[in-house]
């Protein structure tokens, strides 16, 4: 008998199956998108490039100046070879150049019809996802995972490894080879136009596909926990933040040619606010800037703080965060691939707290340097935030933390990588008000809250015992006392001091004894 008929599946609802083949139709097309049309480098390009590239650069490439390409490999040699001849470009100077060159010179079915290709790829990769959720509203309410670890999908089977793979290449081009993106970022100009007034770039075209992805698998949330009023508000709780803090206000401030902020997005997660650059373009934009500088600054210190001490992680991780949301919502069908070992405990001990004290070093000397001119450390805190950016900012919390969704769950980077998780997990451990407790005269061992727990916590060995679970890196989420078929599990707010029951840990102890030598006397 095959594993679907063995868990009684009767095959695939047509409306899924037409949600899944337009989800693999707008993919495919999205992809071919990337690589299609040619690239002509004639004055026209060249003057619309001008905007981004200085004029003793783009003099360089007269001797190409008129040629086509074919695709953006051969025209990109050509205008590396012809930008950068002695190679002393900096690199990152080196790949806006050449993404804004092919920006301008780019020719084909993209840059012609770009409303047309939008709706195409990402709009009927977004129907799909939708249609493809819908069949859930049909079923009875409550959570079920049937046959969860017999999904290629879900179970790091080859369909997942394609996902994965899929998604780390896209990382990959977004962070690294952005001027290959060039055809990607064309699609969503129209929208980067109508909106902000703006030409699109990389982090229009990010911000547009991760505000989608929360929003349409928020949709497949709505299936699964409608039976379910606290998962439903969190649900709504990170679209909404995703889509208004993340994506709209910043949108809003751009086209009214004022600085953008995500105003949720508390450092250092937020580690680029105390950069040199952006204090000082908030303190040259008026009462605004001020302003933002205030909120920021109180973000971090009073509220973060404050609503930790009151709610626990869960008011930032589970229901504010555009990396908690995403991971709720596009991540969701993976939280079952949490590590649960101890070895993974211990890891993500000393990596998360590591990456925290590399983020307060590096905010040190950025504060230092502004405050001195540049005279404290000089070029170090650049080279400092360059390395910051690059393996936490990209490789840690976007290719790993996103991109290895279907093989390691949907909270990498909030479990081992994210240091304002780790201050919210100081809070919560040490002085909080937030506790799950348990019943565990119920508990029946079933391990459903294990299972599906994202932070890799092993909820049922608290629930045996009767133990309250304070684990800094819980993120409050709800999952376990959702699945939890008894009831066992409770997500509460106490005094801090009284969450702490390990007494019960005696008191069992001594009750198993105790039966123990009943059991021995009666035998003998
Ligand atoms: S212990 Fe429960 S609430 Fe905490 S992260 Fe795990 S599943 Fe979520
Ligand atoms: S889901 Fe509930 S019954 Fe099952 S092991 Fe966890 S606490 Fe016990």
């Amino acid at each position: 008998m095959s594993s679907a008929s063995a868990h009684g599946k009767s095959g695939i609802e047509p409306l899924k199956l037409i949600g899944l083949l337009c989800t693999i139709a707008g993919l495919t097309l999205f992809t071919y998108a990337i690589f299609s049309g040619s690239f002509l480098l004639d004055a026209e390009a060249l003057q619309t490039a001008s905007a981004k590239v200085p004029a003793d650069r783009l003099e360089l490439l007269e001797p190409i100046q008129g040629r086509e390409f074919g695709n953006q490999f051969t025209a990109l040699k050509a205008i590396d070879a012809a930008i950068n001849p002695d190679g002393n470009l900096a690199s990152y100077n080196l790949k806006e150049y050449k993404f804004w060159l092919l920006n301008a010179a780019a020719e084909g079915p993209v840059k012609s019809n770009p409303w047309l290709f939008f709706l195409l790829t990402i709009g009927l990769t977004s129907l799909g996802g939708i249609l493809y959720a819908m069949p859930g509203f049909n079923k009875l309410p409550g959570i079920k995972h049937d046959g969860i670890f017999f999904n290629s999908s879900m179970n790091r089977g080859l369909v997942g490894i394609l996902i994965g793979t899929y998604l780390i290449a896209f990382y990959v081009l977004l962070y690294w080879k952005h001027e290959y993106f060039v055809n990607a970022v064309l699609l969503v100009e129209p929208l980067s136009q109508s909106l902000r007034n703006m030409v699109a770039d990389r982090w229009f075209l990010y911000g547009t596909l991760y505000t989608l992805a929360v929003c349409v698998m928020g949709v497949r949330m709505f299936t699964k926990y409608r039976h379910n009023r606290y998962h439903l508000i969190r649900t709504v709780s990170v679209m909404f933040f995703q889509f208004a803090f993340a994506f709209s206000i910043p949108t809003i401030m751009e086209r009214l040619n004022r600085p953008s902020m995500d105003f949720k997005n508390a450092w250092p997660l937020n580690y680029t606010f105390f950069m040199d650059w952006n204090l000082n373009t908030l303190l040259s934009s008026g009462n605004l800037g001020l302003f933002m500088l205030f909120w920021g600054i109180i973000l971090t210190v009073v509220l973060v703080p404050v609503l930790a001490y009151f709610f626990g992680k869960r008011w930032y991780c589970s229901w504010v965060c555009g990396c908690g949301g995403l991971a709720e919502t596009l991540g969701d069908p993976f939280r079952q691939l949490s590590d649960k070992s101890v070895k993974a405990w211990k890891a993500e001990r000393y990596i998360i707290h590591g990456v925290l004290v590399f983020a307060v070093v590096m905010t040190f000397m950025q504060i230092a340097n502004f405050v001195s001119g540049g005279t404290w450390f000089g070029n170090q805190t650049w080279r400092v935030n360059e390395q910051y950016s690059f393996w936490i900012g990209a490789a840690f919390a976007g290719v790993v933390g996103t991109g290895f969704y279907p093989l390691m769950g949907n909270r990498v980077w909030c479990r081992f990588g994210c240091p304002l998780a780790a201050i919210l997990g100081m809070v919560q451990k040490f002085q909080s008000r937030f506790v799950i407790t348990t019943n565990g005269g119920q508990c029946i061992s079933c391990g459903n809250c294990s299972t599906y727990c994202e932070m890799g916590i092993d909820v049922r060995w608290y629930a045996q015992r009767g133990q309250n679970i304070i684990r800094s890196s819980c993120v409050g989420c709800g999952v376990c006392a959702a699945v939890c078929p008894r009831g066992v599990l409770k997500l509460e707010n106490t005094t801090p001091g009284e969450r702490y029951n390990v007494v019960i840990d005696d008191e069992i102890m001594q009750m198993a004894l105790e039966k123990t030598n009943t059991s021995t006397l009666q035998v003998n």
